[in-house]
Protein backbone atom coordinates (compact mmCIF):
# COMPACT_ATOMS: atom_id res chain seq x y z
CA UNK A 1 0.00 0.00 0.00
CA UNK A 2 1.11 3.32 -0.76
CA UNK A 3 1.02 5.74 1.72
CA UNK A 4 -0.49 8.77 0.62
CA UNK A 5 -1.43 10.97 3.34
CA UNK A 6 -4.49 13.73 2.50
CA UNK A 7 -5.49 11.55 -0.94
CA UNK A 8 -8.64 10.00 -0.85
CA UNK A 9 -8.97 6.28 -0.20
CA UNK A 10 -10.75 6.23 -3.95
CA UNK A 11 -7.96 7.98 -5.51
CA UNK A 12 -5.36 6.33 -3.26
CA UNK A 13 -6.83 3.23 -4.90
CA UNK A 14 -6.13 4.30 -8.65
CA UNK A 15 -2.81 5.70 -7.96
CA UNK A 16 -1.62 2.11 -6.45
CA UNK A 17 -3.16 0.60 -9.59
CA UNK A 18 -1.76 2.54 -12.11
CA UNK A 19 1.66 2.68 -10.10
CA UNK A 20 1.91 -1.29 -10.63
CA UNK A 21 2.31 -0.73 -14.25
CA UNK A 22 5.42 -1.07 -15.51
CA UNK A 23 7.31 1.91 -16.46
CA UNK A 24 5.09 4.26 -14.17
CA UNK A 25 6.22 5.23 -10.79
CA UNK A 26 4.30 6.80 -7.54
CA UNK A 27 5.03 10.44 -9.03
CA UNK A 28 3.37 9.38 -12.58
CA UNK A 29 0.77 7.27 -11.02
CA UNK A 30 -0.30 10.78 -9.06
CA UNK A 31 -0.25 12.90 -11.94
CA UNK A 32 -2.35 10.30 -14.40
CA UNK A 33 -4.88 9.54 -11.38
CA UNK A 34 -5.52 13.51 -10.76
CA UNK A 35 -6.00 13.96 -14.72
CA UNK A 36 -8.05 11.11 -14.59
CA UNK A 37 -10.48 12.85 -11.91
CA UNK A 38 -9.91 15.89 -13.49
CA UNK A 39 -12.09 14.69 -16.74
CA UNK A 40 -15.58 14.30 -16.98
CA UNK A 41 -16.56 11.18 -15.44
CA UNK A 42 -17.55 9.58 -18.93
CA UNK A 43 -13.49 9.60 -20.02
CA UNK A 44 -12.96 7.42 -16.91
CA UNK A 45 -16.24 5.40 -17.39
CA UNK A 46 -15.21 4.91 -21.78
CA UNK A 47 -11.30 4.26 -20.15
CA UNK A 48 -12.80 1.34 -17.28
CA UNK A 49 -14.89 0.12 -20.56
CA UNK A 50 -12.23 -0.50 -22.21
CA UNK A 51 -10.41 -2.23 -19.40
CA UNK A 52 -13.30 -4.91 -19.01
CA UNK A 53 -13.58 -5.49 -22.99
CA UNK A 54 -9.94 -6.07 -23.07
CA UNK A 55 -9.79 -9.76 -21.29
CA UNK A 56 -12.85 -10.50 -22.74
CA UNK A 57 -12.43 -10.00 -26.49
CA UNK A 58 -8.46 -10.63 -26.58
CA UNK A 59 -7.31 -14.00 -26.81
CA UNK A 60 -4.95 -16.28 -28.47
CA UNK A 61 -5.07 -17.99 -31.71
CA UNK A 62 -5.43 -21.33 -31.74
CA UNK A 63 -3.18 -22.29 -34.34
CA UNK A 64 -0.15 -20.17 -33.99
CA UNK A 65 -0.57 -18.27 -30.01
CA UNK A 66 -0.53 -14.45 -31.90
CA UNK A 67 -3.43 -12.56 -30.41
CA UNK A 68 -6.68 -12.83 -31.53
CA UNK A 69 -10.13 -11.81 -30.91
CA UNK A 70 -11.96 -15.13 -31.97
CA UNK A 71 -10.76 -18.46 -32.99
CA UNK A 72 -7.94 -17.24 -35.27
CA UNK A 73 -5.57 -14.63 -35.26
CA UNK A 74 -5.35 -12.15 -38.73
CA UNK A 75 -2.46 -13.53 -39.61
CA UNK A 76 -3.48 -17.75 -40.25
CA UNK A 77 -6.33 -16.19 -41.65
CA UNK A 78 -4.48 -13.83 -44.39
CA UNK A 79 -4.76 -15.69 -47.55
CA UNK A 80 -1.84 -13.27 -49.32
CA UNK A 81 0.70 -14.81 -47.02
CA UNK A 82 3.07 -17.43 -47.52
CA UNK A 83 1.50 -20.33 -45.46
CA UNK A 84 4.43 -22.67 -45.75
CA UNK A 85 6.96 -20.10 -43.83
CA UNK A 86 6.60 -19.86 -39.95
CA UNK A 87 8.27 -17.92 -37.43
CA UNK A 88 8.76 -19.10 -34.27
CA UNK A 89 8.87 -15.66 -31.66
CA UNK A 90 8.77 -15.73 -27.74
CA UNK A 91 5.94 -13.30 -26.83
CA UNK A 92 2.72 -11.90 -29.00
CA UNK A 93 4.43 -8.94 -28.41
CA UNK A 94 7.13 -9.78 -30.75
CA UNK A 95 5.05 -10.71 -33.94
CA UNK A 96 3.33 -6.68 -33.34
CA UNK A 97 7.54 -5.97 -33.92
CA UNK A 98 7.91 -8.19 -36.58
CA UNK A 99 5.25 -6.66 -39.02
CA UNK A 100 6.09 -3.00 -37.89
CA UNK A 101 8.89 -3.74 -40.40
CA UNK A 102 6.47 -4.69 -43.21
CA UNK A 103 8.80 -7.37 -44.76
CA UNK A 104 8.31 -10.03 -43.16
CA UNK A 105 4.57 -12.27 -44.82
CA UNK A 106 4.82 -15.80 -43.87
CA UNK A 107 2.94 -17.31 -40.72
CA UNK A 108 3.72 -17.24 -36.79
CA UNK A 109 4.06 -19.40 -34.22
CA UNK A 110 4.32 -17.49 -30.50
CA UNK A 111 6.15 -19.75 -27.79
CA UNK A 112 4.61 -18.04 -25.12
CA UNK A 113 8.15 -17.93 -23.09
CA UNK A 114 11.54 -19.10 -23.80
CA UNK A 115 13.44 -22.07 -22.19
CA UNK A 116 14.93 -21.01 -18.94
CA UNK A 117 15.86 -24.25 -16.31
CA UNK A 118 16.41 -21.25 -12.98
CA UNK A 119 12.76 -20.41 -13.43
CA UNK A 120 11.50 -23.70 -14.16
CA UNK A 121 10.43 -22.99 -17.56
CA UNK A 122 11.39 -26.32 -19.75
CA UNK A 123 9.99 -27.16 -23.27
CA UNK A 124 6.68 -28.30 -21.52
CA UNK A 125 5.86 -24.76 -20.63
CA UNK A 126 5.98 -23.22 -24.37
CA UNK A 127 3.52 -23.90 -26.93
CA UNK A 128 5.54 -26.80 -28.65
CA UNK A 129 2.68 -29.38 -28.76
CA UNK A 130 0.64 -27.45 -31.45
CA UNK A 131 3.92 -26.34 -33.63
CA UNK A 132 4.79 -30.11 -33.43
CA UNK A 133 1.39 -30.77 -35.02
CA UNK A 134 2.22 -28.18 -38.48
CA UNK A 135 5.55 -29.34 -38.96
CA UNK A 136 4.32 -32.98 -39.09
CA UNK A 137 1.22 -32.31 -40.76
CA UNK A 138 4.01 -31.31 -43.45
CA UNK A 139 2.90 -27.93 -43.74
CA UNK A 140 6.11 -25.92 -43.10
CA UNK A 141 9.03 -25.72 -45.57
CA UNK A 142 10.92 -22.90 -43.27
CA UNK A 143 10.66 -22.44 -39.69
CA UNK A 144 12.51 -19.14 -39.01
CA UNK A 145 14.14 -18.85 -35.25
CA UNK A 146 13.65 -15.74 -34.16
CA UNK A 147 13.96 -16.23 -30.33
CA UNK A 148 15.89 -13.23 -28.42
CA UNK A 149 19.35 -12.88 -28.95
CA UNK A 150 19.79 -13.71 -25.07
CA UNK A 151 21.41 -16.43 -23.23
CA UNK A 152 18.26 -18.10 -22.80
CA UNK A 153 16.86 -17.22 -26.26
CA UNK A 154 19.94 -18.71 -27.83
CA UNK A 155 19.40 -22.29 -25.65
CA UNK A 156 15.87 -21.87 -26.92
CA UNK A 157 16.95 -21.68 -30.97
CA UNK A 158 18.92 -24.64 -30.62
CA UNK A 159 16.43 -26.74 -28.74
CA UNK A 160 14.03 -26.08 -31.47
CA UNK A 161 16.51 -26.90 -33.93
CA UNK A 162 17.74 -29.92 -32.35
CA UNK A 163 13.92 -30.62 -31.76
CA UNK A 164 12.83 -30.75 -34.99
CA UNK A 165 15.61 -32.07 -37.25
CA UNK A 166 15.58 -34.86 -34.64
CA UNK A 167 11.54 -34.99 -35.31
CA UNK A 168 11.84 -35.30 -39.28
CA UNK A 169 13.37 -38.69 -38.50
CA UNK A 170 12.04 -39.82 -34.83
CA UNK A 171 8.69 -39.61 -35.42
CA UNK A 172 7.88 -39.78 -39.08
CA UNK A 173 7.53 -43.27 -40.06
CA UNK A 174 6.56 -43.86 -43.57
CA UNK A 175 8.80 -42.37 -45.94
CA UNK A 176 7.19 -39.74 -47.95
CA UNK A 177 6.73 -37.81 -44.67
CA UNK A 178 10.24 -38.37 -43.82
CA UNK A 179 11.46 -36.84 -46.80
CA UNK A 180 8.78 -34.24 -47.08
CA UNK A 181 10.01 -33.02 -43.13
CA UNK A 182 13.41 -33.98 -44.19
CA UNK A 183 13.53 -31.06 -46.19
CA UNK A 184 12.09 -28.21 -44.31
CA UNK A 185 14.62 -25.55 -43.99
CA UNK A 186 15.43 -24.58 -40.26
CA UNK A 187 17.15 -20.44 -39.82
CA UNK A 188 17.65 -18.29 -37.28
CA UNK A 189 17.41 -14.52 -37.55
CA UNK A 190 20.81 -12.69 -37.96
CA UNK A 191 22.29 -10.43 -35.40
CA UNK A 192 24.30 -7.33 -36.51
CA UNK A 193 24.65 -3.79 -37.21
CA UNK A 194 21.59 -1.70 -36.48
CA UNK A 195 20.10 1.00 -39.01
CA UNK A 196 21.40 4.32 -38.42
CA UNK A 197 23.92 2.91 -35.82
CA UNK A 198 28.14 3.39 -35.37
CA UNK A 199 30.33 0.59 -34.85
CA UNK A 200 32.10 2.06 -32.14
CA UNK A 201 29.15 2.25 -30.21
CA UNK A 202 28.45 -1.77 -31.03
CA UNK A 203 29.50 -4.45 -28.37
CA UNK A 204 32.35 -6.55 -29.73
CA UNK A 205 29.37 -9.83 -29.59
CA UNK A 206 27.58 -7.99 -31.50
CA UNK A 207 30.22 -6.53 -34.05
CA UNK A 208 31.82 -9.93 -33.98
CA UNK A 209 28.41 -11.65 -34.73
CA UNK A 210 27.66 -9.23 -37.57
CA UNK A 211 31.15 -10.09 -39.49
CA UNK A 212 30.53 -14.06 -39.15
CA UNK A 213 26.93 -12.95 -40.40
CA UNK A 214 28.09 -10.70 -43.41
CA UNK A 215 26.31 -11.12 -46.67
CA UNK A 216 27.69 -10.70 -50.20
CA UNK A 217 27.28 -6.98 -51.43
CA UNK A 218 24.84 -8.24 -53.98
CA UNK A 219 22.42 -9.62 -51.55
CA UNK A 220 22.40 -6.50 -48.96
CA UNK A 221 21.20 -4.29 -51.83
ZN1 LIG B 1 -2.75 -17.47 -35.76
Amino acid sequence: MINLPGVPAPLGRVIEMLSSLPGIGPKTAMRLGLNLLSRPASDAAQLSEALTVLHEQVGFCNVCGCFAEQGRCQFCDDVRRETNIVCVVEQPVDVLMMERGHVYRGHYHVLHGRLSPIDGIGPEQLNLQALDGRIAAGAVDELILASSATVDGEATAHYLANRYQANCYQTNRDQASRDQASSMKISRIARGVPEGGELEYLDEHTLSRAVEQRISWQGSV
